[in-house]
């Protein structure tokens, strides 16, 4: 446990001898090095306070048993409950996309523009096509940037999906519509639509994505979200969690030099599953979100 434990923390640790409990006093300076860790990581204050008080709540009063110092009791508390926060408590299952009884499954991406939803649009159709053997069809209702439309049909190709045509005239709720009705001709388990993002949060995004999400009701509606935006995955998280009912978050750009804070940050608003974290331009580069190893990361 405490081998991958920060510097930082590590220091602290040394420093808390001899005490039979935890208690306010002898966990302050941790605490208050926790704290720093997670601003550091860009981790929005709510979700850093909230942490905090968890923590706090579970560790003051607890006993130091056997051999371990307050300080390694801590840390457990302290690597527990942010494992917990990043998800690990939702079971391996939580990464876990769902399927429709009748097919096709519908999956409805969310997000701001420049994230990595049209990438990771394509690197969900193979993963589904390859791992899950699902015959998989993709579709963009961009109908603002023709450029959106040609490079999800360009990575659909590349990963050997099929690819529903869509154009700038079409109005995005149809768009939808008939790339179902596509897939229930053609036999396709599963319809990934990208959507349109904006630079920033604008209501007639949010009325037209939610206007999509009632025409295709999904059986996922995940959001899509930058590492290594910060503090502002805040503000976006809560802005798509009002307007769609999401079922899951992928976080991309990973293999940044982010710490990743914004995984709390967006967990703290959610409540959701992160189901998946991109890890590279390539379209392999996604993987299962692994909450145990994000918590080490965020810590530093
Ligand atoms: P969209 O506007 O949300 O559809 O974003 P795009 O899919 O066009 O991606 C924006 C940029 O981010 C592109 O240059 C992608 O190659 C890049 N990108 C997407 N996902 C990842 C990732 O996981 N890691 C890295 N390094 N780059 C990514």
């Amino acid at each position: 446990m405490l081998d991958n434990l920060t510097q930082r923390l590590a220091k602290v640790v040394k420093t808390m001898r001899g005490e039979a409990r935890l208690t306010e006093a002898n966990t302050a300076e941790m605490l208050r090095e926790v704290r720093l860790a997670l601003l550091e990581a860009d981790v929005a204050l709510p979700a850093v306070r909230e942490f905090i008080a968890k923590v706090k709540e579970k560790a003051l009063g607890e006993e130091v048993i056997g051999s371990l110092s307050p300080g390694q009791a801590l840390v457990g508390v302290v690597q527990k409950e942010l494992g917990a926060l990043m998800g690990a408590d939702l079971g391996p299952d939580a990464s876990q996309l769902s399927f429709a009884q009748q097919p096709p499954a519908v999956i409805l991406m969310a997000g701001l523009q420049g994230v990595g939803k049209t990438t990771t649009t394509g690197k969900l159709a193979k993963y589904l096509k390859e791992e899950k053997k699902k015959k998989v069809l993709t579709v963009s209702a961009d109908v603002y940037r023709p450029a959106a439309i040609a490079q999800l049909e360009s990575v659909t190709k590349q990963v050997g999906a099929d690819f529903f045509p869509s154009t700038a005239s079409d109005k995005p709720v149809d768009i939808a519509k008939n790339a179902i009705d596509w897939a229930k001709k053609h036999y396709h388990d599963v319809v990934i639509i990208d959507t349109a993002g904006r630079l920033a949060i604008d209501e007639a995004m949010m009325q037209e994505i939610a206007a999509v999400h009632a025409a295709a009701n999904p059986i996922e509606t995940l959001f899509v979200v930058d590492a290594m935006v910060g503090q502002d995955a805040i503000n976006t998280a809560k802005a798509f969690n009002d307007a769609l009912p999401l079922t899951g978050v992928i976080l991309t750009k990973l293999d940044g030099d982010s710490r990743g804070g914004a995984a709390l940050s967006v967990r703290h608003v959610t409540g959701k599953p992160i189901k998946f974290a991109g890890v590279s331009e390539k379209l392999d580069g996604l993987e299962a979100f692994d909450p145990a190893r994000m918590a080490n990361r965020v810590l530093g």
